[in-house]
């Protein structure tokens, strides 16, 4: 294992700082990885094959969820009812007349390996159209980086995640082909195709980090569905079993779970001297850095910078930006254990195209969603879409199982002036610091686009057959986010952005962010983390 002095600290484990850490310990350089969280041991800590499988959707372990706090959230319109989730068991599920959080409304994992150890792995690519937004519809900002820039790395990281994949996804020009086979149809996505059919839009193999094949030592997927409890058999695509595992095999890269980020210690020249480290028991460590890499997500690097004297510009923590999401599920009415299969194995890329919806700004995609809605085993079934009691309500529940299938979409989210990240004034973490409090608004626009997703949604339900919807939620009255991006925003000027195009804070010649933060906007519903491990691959070699 490496020892200090190191050539560069990266902090944070998950998606970017999982592939700078690699790409830097590939250069030769011998890096320290912090990571607040701890290790998970995919074997022995997540609990698929355990009789109470189902009632956590990922086995959290101590210290592996971050605090964080809301806004008071804007008040809900009463005319848009027909966005209001529900379902048939609970009936409306925020019965206020305001936004609120859904569950923990920021879903993600602290840990070696970070948010990735709980994403379902799908490998998507921007849309090339989605990195102009400012220039060719005047909102967001654009992309200082192109889609061509990109496009070798995205190969790379295909090839080291082993990405199963179709030969084609439409915008998205390649110059190779994905490494695996794309996985066969589960029943439930076939009798969606179904439906597409018949509507005339296309329904096609989801990229997917999930071996379709044994490959790299790894074994292919058993389509088990478990993708968000985590993958006990190191087939999916997370950062820990890929990327963390090359780095770690290099010799040359040091990693620290359970340790948080407490301060920078800047240089009067503003250069990053060090960093001070805290364990569990508040024992702070200072490491020397010649080089500083926040990794820390959308959430808690804009947090590190405000709490940091000096170091935050006033653009820090603005142009946040969430998931914009509609899920509806219906009763497909025939068995189709569509509890099993691969999540989100197909996908719709048709209204994906900035302009692809008349009227609006910014587009959308659909996918096969019974999965990441996590209506799976019983407990779901009963508490959502089974309502009733006694022996009728064991019959209908023997019925419903394995056959609800469910469409999922997920569309761009526009920054706007209520959505950002600040510090709470009250709350604060264990040692004493402020949490990070998230602001988040739903506008005109994305209403326009929610509205189309689901409608999208239910049409599609609708053409397969599957008539009876028994849930249906989104994200215009509850916060509930998997993606978050654009807080420390990428730009040329650092009047409108935090980092430049290589990633670098603008005036700290050797602190760089490589996490979701930096994205100027947030795409068609694209999963962010190949993007995000290109750039931070793209800053590395930047950086030599
Ligand atoms: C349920 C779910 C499903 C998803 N599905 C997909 C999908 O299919 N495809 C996809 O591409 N994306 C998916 N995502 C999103 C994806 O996981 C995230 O976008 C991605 O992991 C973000 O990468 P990041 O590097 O910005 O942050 P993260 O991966 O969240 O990593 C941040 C790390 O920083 C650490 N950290 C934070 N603060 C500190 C501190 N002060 N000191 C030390 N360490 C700190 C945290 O512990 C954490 O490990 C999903 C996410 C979830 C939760
Ligand atoms: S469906 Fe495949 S990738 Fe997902 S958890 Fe199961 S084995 Fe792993």
């Amino acid at each position: 294992m490496a020892e200090g002095p190191y050539d560069a600290v990266v902090v944070g484990a998950g998606a970017g700082g999982a592939a700078t850490a690699w790409r830097m310990t590939q250069r030769g350089w011998k890096v320290l990885l912090v990571d607040a969280g701890p290790a998970f041991d995919p074997e022995r800590d997540y609990g698929l094959d355990q009789p109470d499988w189902e009632k956590q959707r990922f086995r959290h372990k101590p210290g592996s969820e971050g605090e964080f706090t809301f806004a008071p959230m804007q008040a809900l319109d009463p005319k848009l009812a027909d966005l209001r989730s529900w379902s048939l068991v609970q009936g409306r599920t925020n019965r206020g007349d305001r936004r609120v959080a859904s569950g923990a409304g920021y879903h993600h994992v602290r840990g070696i390996g970070g948010s990735t150890l709980h994403f379902v792995g799908e490998a998507h690519r921007m849309n090339p159209a989605a990195m102009k937004m400012k220039s060719r519809f005047g909102v967001a900002a654009d992309w200082p980086v192109s889609y061509d820039e990109l496009e070798p790395l995205y190969v790379e990281i295909e090839r080291l995640l082993g990405v199963a994949g179709p030969a084609d996804v439409g915008d998205r020009w390649r110059s190779a082909p994905y490494p695996l086979a794309a996985h066969p149809l589960s029943r439930a996505s076939r009798r969606l195709a179904r439906g597409a059919a018949a509507l005339k839009i296309a329904w096609q193999a989801n990229p997917r980090a999930a071996l379709s094949a044994v490959y790299d030592g790894r074994p292919s997927c058993n389509y088990c569905g478990g993708c968000t409890h985590g993958c006990p058999r190191r087939d999916k695509g997370s950062a820990d079993v890929t990327f963390i595992a090359k780095a770690r095999a290099s010799g040359r890269c040091e990693i620290r779970p359970g340790h948080t980020l407490l301060r920078i210690v800047v240089g009067a020249d503003r250069r990053v001297e060090a960093i001070e480290i805290a364990d569990a028991s508040k024992r702070v460590q200072r490491i020397v850095t010649p080089r500083l890499v926040l990794a820390c997500g959308a959430v808690e690097t804009p947090r590190v910078l405000l709490l940091q004297r000096g170091l935050a510009s006033a653009q820090v923590g603005r142009n946040f930006l969430e998931s914009v999401a509609w899920t509806s599920i219906a009763d497909a009415g025939e068995p189709l254990l569509s509890f099993g299969g691969l999540p989100a194995d197909a996908i719709s890329w048709d209204r994906n195209r900035p302009d692809a919806i008349p009227g609006v700004i910014g587009g959308f995609r659909l996918s096969a969603a019974i999965h990441e809605a996590d209506m799976m085993g019983a407990i779901a079934h009963a508490q959502r879409a089974v309502p009733g009691w006694g022996r009728a309500h064991k019959e209908k529940m023997r019925r419903a199982v394995g056959s609800l299938i469910a469409v999922g979409a997920v569309g761009e989210s526009l920054p706007h002036e209520g959505s950002k990240i600040d510090l709470d004034p009250k709350e604060k973490d264990g040692f004493g610091r402020p949490l990070a409090r998230i602001h988040s608004f739903v506008d005109a626009m994305n209403v326009r686009r929610l509205q189309a997703m689901a409608a999208a949604a239910r049409g599609l339900l609708k053409a397969s057959g599957a008539t009876t919807l028994v849930e249906e939620y989104g994200t215009y009255d509850a916060f509930s986010s998997a993606h978050v991006f654009g807080s420390c925003r990428m730009g040329a000027d650092p009047r409108s952005s935090v980092v430049d195009r290589d990633l670098r804070v603008h005036g700290v010649a050797n602190l760089w962010i490589c996490d979701a933060s930096v994205f100027p906007s947030s795409g068609g519903g694209e999963a962010p983390s190949l993007t995000i491990q290109a750039l931070a691959l793209r800053a590395v070699d930047r950086m030599v």
